[in-house]
């Protein structure tokens, strides 16, 4: 779709599982599980979801997924079913990897962070978009070389430590940046310590791709969070933050895991009011 000057496209680049425990915390299973139905294992279903922009003829990837890396144990807890390539998907929209001028992933979690990086029919690791410029925070990158004896499954190095060594394809934030014309980065933390949303401006006009400050449509509410979240009081200022510009700038939001029409707008105090071209 077409937002202003921004051309827009989702990509869902994985379905899989997650744990209701994992994704809602302490919300009681009775509430949540009326909005998000849970499998006999007490799974339920997400998705993926990547952002493609082209904004004043450069092309911007954010959020990567899962990627094509994952060891088969992992892809079987999770259930990670037809994984559709990124770079397949890409070339459907006419994109070729190098030429992907900028990537933004939300955090290094493998789930949002798996894609920048790839094995080659030799098995070697390769840079997916090769000459793009990657922006992480650096509180990101440093924690998830040492994270906390939590968070060590969430990390693979693999995902993200070849756009450093031999390459130089990282640029370091330190906070919030406007790293290109109209393309904002705020960073948020609570969910890990650098976590980042991206937001691109068209005048008046934005989308914010939230990550997993808001991974599902039940996460609109602001105190239904992830157990997962490192700092959850710094998740509901982010969020409320958020939503209230938001609500009043009308921008569209596009949620990092909802498997069901995942970008759309707040309206009427929080009602979630889907974005059918968007899909
Ligand atoms: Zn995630």
């Amino acid at each position: 779709m077409q937002l202003g000057d921004l051309e827009l496209h989702l990509l869902v680049t994985d379905h899989w599982k997650a744990d209701g425990g994992l994704m809602f915390g302490v919300v009681p299973k009775i509430l949540w599980e009326k909005q998000k139905p849970a499998d006999g294992r007490n799974m339920i279903d997400c998705s993926c979801v990547c952002l493609v922009a082209r904004v004043n003829g450069r092309v911007i990837v954010c959020e990567t997924g899962i990627g094509n890396k994952l060891s088969e144990k992992r892809a079987q807890q999770v259930a990670l079913r037809e994984p559709e390539d990124m770079l397949h998907a890409l070339r459907r929209l006419g994109i070729q990897p190098n030429e992907v001028d900028a990537v933004v992933t939300t955090h290094l979690h493998w789930d949002h962070a798996g894609g920048l990086t790839r094995r080659n029919q030799q098995g070697a690791l390769e840079l997916t978009f090769p000459n793009a410029r990657h922006f992480i925070q650096r509180d990101e990158w440093d924690f998830a070389l040492q994270p906390d004896v939590r968070s060590r499954p969430s990390y693979v190095i693999d995902d993200f430590t070849p756009l450093a060594d031999g390459h130089k394809a990282v640029e370091f934030l330190d906070g919030d940046a406007e790293v290109l014309p109209g393309v904002q980065i705020r960073h948020v933390g609570g969910h890990t310590p650098g976590s980042q949303v991206l937001i691109l401006h068209s005048g008046e006009l934005a989308c914010a791709v939230t990550g997993d400050l808001v991974c599902l449509t039940p996460h609109l509410r602001v105190p239904w969070n992830m157990a997962a979240d490192l700092e959850p009081l710094r998740v509901f200022q982010q969020k409320s933050q958020l939503f209230e510009e938001a609500e009043k700038h009308r921008w569209l939001l596009v949620l990092s895991h909802e498997p069901d029409q995942p970008a759309g707008y707040l309206e009427d105090g929080g009602v979630w009011r889907p974005e059918p071209r968007l899909t």
